[in-house]
């Protein structure tokens, strides 16, 4: 159960964030990407008694393993940024969405009203892609549709405000605030090259912790325009025009070795001090 942070003063519970997928566009297991991790986009973040997913990334099949020794039944809201196969190609190899004791509850703001995402996940799981319909996972799921830029309240306590992205096909900003901390989680997003992206200055203003799509370098950029992906350089200057405190640089190129990874933190780390570079199994404290 959950508890209010009422008049007694009782402690809102834990606010962690776990990194179990940080890579983009596609898994790139291997030895030149060990120690950053090779998995497509998924966290868990807990707020107090409550489980939240940030995309089903390919990283998320090892989430589902970790919960294997959790008794009782276990309850998930799954918010996706997306439907572009890095963040939903993880869903039939997550082992709780095969148990009839456990309840999914899926969230997209990409969408509607046109499509929905009921929809777009059977398709992904419909002969001949794949041999088991979602239907067929025996837990209970739902499927919820929301516009990007509404805000959410999956429990009392938990506050989930969103907004839209510049991405080919739409994309979800994610702000989550719980116990007066904030954590943000913006992927798959292109800046613009005249001016910041003020709907994610808004997003983000003062949060705690601000993940975002950092897939190429400023020098990178130049031959990606149109990708839908964004800069460590931008992610900085996004979160010093919105007083934010820590960023964390995400959705890394595929092809991006460990190596090449460390220089980029390291740069980033230079440039504005304390900024992080996401690596699976990393956990923030909020
Ligand atoms: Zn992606
Ligand atoms: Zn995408």
């Amino acid at each position: 159960m959950s508890e209010h942070n009422g008049p007694t003063g009782s402690a809102p519970g834990p606010f962690t964030c776990t990194f179990w997928g940080v890579r983009g566009s596609i898994a790139s297991p291997g030895p030149e990407t060990i120690r950053y991790g090779g998995n497509t986009p998924c966290l868990e973040v807990i707020c107090g008694a409550h489980r939240l997913i940030l995309d089903a990334g390919s990283g998320i099949r090892a989430l589902g393993y970790s919960l294997e020794k959790e008794t009782g039944p276990l309850e998930f809201d799954i918010f996706l940024t997306h439907t572009h196969l890095d963040h939903i190609v993880g869903i039939p190899f997550f082992a709780p969405a095969f148990s009839p004791a456990n309840k999914l509850r899926f969230f997209a703001g990409h969408l509607a009203p046109e499509r929905n995402v009921e929809e777009v996940v059977n398709t992904m799981m419909t002969d001949p892609l794949f041999p088991i319909p979602v239907k067929s996972l025996g837990s209970d799921k739902t499927f919820t549709d929301f516009f990007a830029g509404e805000t959410l309240h999956p429990h009392p306590e938990i506050t989930v405000r969103t907004t839209p992205l510049n991405h080919p096909n739409n994309a979800t900003g994610y702000r989550i605030e719980f116990g007066g901390r904030t954590l943000c989680y913006i992927t798959d997003t292109e800046h613009f090259p005249d001016r910041l992206d003020e709907k994610i200055v808004a997003l983000i203003e003062g949060a705690d912790y601000v993940i975002y799509d950092a897939m190429f370098t400023d020098e990178e950029y130049a031959s990606k325009v149109g990708w839908g992906h964004s800069t460590w350089q931008e992610g900085i200057k996004l979160v010093e025009a919105a007083g934010a405190k820590t960023l964390i640089l995400f959705h890394h190129a595929p092809r991006r070795s460990d190596d090449e990874m460390d220089v980029i933190a390291r740069a980033a780390d230079a440039r504005r001090p304390g900024t992080l570079a996401a690596r699976e199994g990393m956990v923030l404290t909020l």
